[in-house]
């Protein structure tokens, strides 16, 4: 199994290989196909299994198959909702290093520092955010965050953020989401409260675990 055998687009198979990335793990043998036909996905992973990457590899191929099939304009297409602000840093220099050559562009955005380089930054445009759920809620809030383009959403270590006590601000971040998209949601552990919330943001999920 290769990278190839995929069928990613050559922009991300180029930036695969400055990775030296050669061969897929098993979440992203499993799950970039399954993303890549627009079905939604319930992905058991841990971090370490090289979860950002099976996501990120076919959120940068669809969008850059759709920006060259409608020419679309830089609004949020795909949102990434992440408890912690060091794991939101990783999956966005992932989306740079992965979508180097496609010219999709990802912002970062999490609490503690100050909100006017992100509102900054938001307002020139960005394909791709990632974020933590308080920051981008108060951003929401005061009308800098638009969701209506929403087409990809990602929910990475659901488990941490309801640990974290973010169920509140991620379902109301999610009801402000198209309800026509494609939902991806990860999380090492699999409690009820959990499945509750995937049964309730998911349509007819292909379930990967590793
Ligand atoms: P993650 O589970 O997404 O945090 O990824 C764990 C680590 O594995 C990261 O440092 C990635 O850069 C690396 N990684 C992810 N996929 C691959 C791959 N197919 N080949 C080699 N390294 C990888």
């Amino acid at each position: 199994m290769s990278f190839e055998n995929l069928k990613l687009i050559e922009p991300l198979l180029k930036a695969l290989k400055t990775e030296g990335y050669t061969t897929p793990t098993p979440i992203q043998a499993q799950a970039i196909p399954i993303i890549l036909q627009r079905q939604d996905l319930l992905g058991c992973a841990q971090t370490g299994t090289g979860k950002t990457a099976a996501f990120a590899l076919p959120i940068l191929h669809l969008l850059h198959q759709d920006r060259i099939a409608h020419k679309e304009q830089k609004t949020i297409k795909a949102l990434i909702l992440t408890p912690t602000r060091e794991l939101a840093i990783q999956i966005a220099e992932s989306f740079t290093a992965y979508g180097k050559h496609t010219g999709l562009k990802n912002l970062v955005i999490f609490g503690g520092v100050s909100q006017n380089p992100q509102v900054d930054a938001l307002r020139r445009g960005v394909d791709i955010l990632i974020a933590t759920p308080g920051r981008l809620l108060d951003l929401m809030n005061q009308r800098y965050v638009h969701l209506e383009h929403i087409k990809m959403l990602v929910l990475d270590e659901a488990d941490r953020m309801l640990d974290m006590g973010f169920v509140h601000d991620v379902k109301k971040i999610i009801s402000k989401v198209p309800a026509k998209r494609q939902t991806l949601f990860f999380s090492a552990t699999m409690p009820k409260e959990i499945q509750q919330l995937a049964d309730t943001i998911l349509t007819n999920p292909e379930k990967v675990e590793v």
